[in-house]
């Protein structure tokens, strides 16, 4: 009697564990705040606060994804923080150029093609605070996965420059707190903005820890991500661009992370993935001119998460980057979203 008891308890205990294994394994984080929305870029401005509103509406309103869904608090990143992957200079031509400006006035970045208002710098430092945040708590093994809501976006900004609508370079400094805080060795960026990513190529083309792919249009604004661009010094091979041509899609975005990013994965071996997630390259967008669809996103997003799981645990964030008509955005979040809550 006895015994049968005990089995009853330890089967009881298992059974439980598995749940909360499950549980974990299913629970996504979405790293938002209404204060991204006071980086104000002015009228008709295409990187504008509605972009994130009809995403975070739709997303609270989705029956199959609410159960899934965690939505952390979390606090502007620190100058230590920034300066992992900014100069400090440059960090101080940010707050001194959005201090400048009054309330509800716009200006330029004197560095590049950024419009800045006053809250600019603090929602900036806001963004980079949620991606670390969620490498923070996928790290302590609390969820698997997140996707971060964020503006302004980050990776045309180099180290000393903001330029393309990005002040802080998120991704970067989120790949470098993880290799500082949390010992990581092989950080994957897997971008497929419209653009290509020429501040996160920058900050680590001579660097053999963190390996950046970008798929994305040419010709086409920043004009660099030549597949002849690979890296320089140790650097060299671990940086992969890939060049679409306009109207290319779904077909050509899969065989290029099947053909090209699965084989190299499997020699680098990531121990982390880190996706900057434009869905400019949406079919319709208002800036790009290629064609995918939320189910191109999708099945992408499976992709990516069978590197991640064969090599990192399933350790995966998403950080919002470019995309400019709302609706596009909205479908293909709530497509990536269901892939990473295996709904
Ligand atoms: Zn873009």
């Amino acid at each position: 009697m006895k015994i049968l008891f005990l089995s009853i308890i330890l089967l009881f205990t298992a059974n439980s564990l598995i749940a909360e294994n499950l549980n974990k394994k299913n629970k996504v984080a979405v790293m938002y705040s209404d204060q991204f929305l006071l980086h104000d870029t002015g009228k008709n401005h295409p990187e504008n606060p509605s972009r994130l509103l009809s995403v975070v509406e739709d997303l609270i309103s989705n029956p199959l994804l609410k159960p899934y869904l965690i939505w952390p608090k979390f606090t502007p990143a620190t100058t230590d923080q920034l300066q992992l992957a900014h100069t400090k200079s440059y960090i101080k031509t940010v707050e001194l150029e959005t201090d400048l400006l009054k309330n509800n006035s716009i200006s330029y970045l004197s560095t590049g093609d950024t419009v800045i208002s006053k809250q600019s710098n603090h929602v900036a430092r806001l963004a980079v605070g949620a991606g670390i945040k969620a490498v923070d708590m996928i790290m302590s093994e609390e969820i698997n996965s997140a996707f971060a809501l964020v503006r302004p976006p980050g990776h045309h900004a180099t180290a000393s420059r903001g330029m393309g609508f990005c002040i802080y370079n998120n991704v970067a400094i989120v790949a470098r707190h993880l290799q500082q805080q949390h010992d990581l060795k092989k950080i994957l960026i897997v971008d497929f903005d419209v653009h290509h990513g020429n501040g996160t190529q920058d900050i680590f083309y001579e660097d053999n820890s963190v390996f950046y792919f970008s798929v994305h249009q040419h010709p086409f604004y920043p004009q660099s991500g030549r597949p002849t661009e690979k890296g320089i010094g140790k650097g060299k091979g671990f940086t992969l661009n890939v060049d679409l041509p306009k109207g290319s899609g779904n077909k050509e975005l899969l065989n290029t992370f099947k053909n090209q990013l699965k084989p190299a994965m499997d020699k680098f071996k990531p121990e982390f993935v880190l996706v900057s997630a434009g869905f400019d390259a949406h079919e319709g967008d208002l800036l790009g001119q290629l064609n995918y669809t939320s189910t191109g996103y999708k099945q992408t997003a499976l992709i990516l998460k069978d590197i991640a799981e064969k090599y990192a645990l399933g350790r995966t964030l998403y950080m919002l980057e470019g995309g400019y008509v709302a609706k596009n955005i909205s479908q293909s979040v709530n497509e990536i979203l269901g892939v990473l809550a295996n709904k």
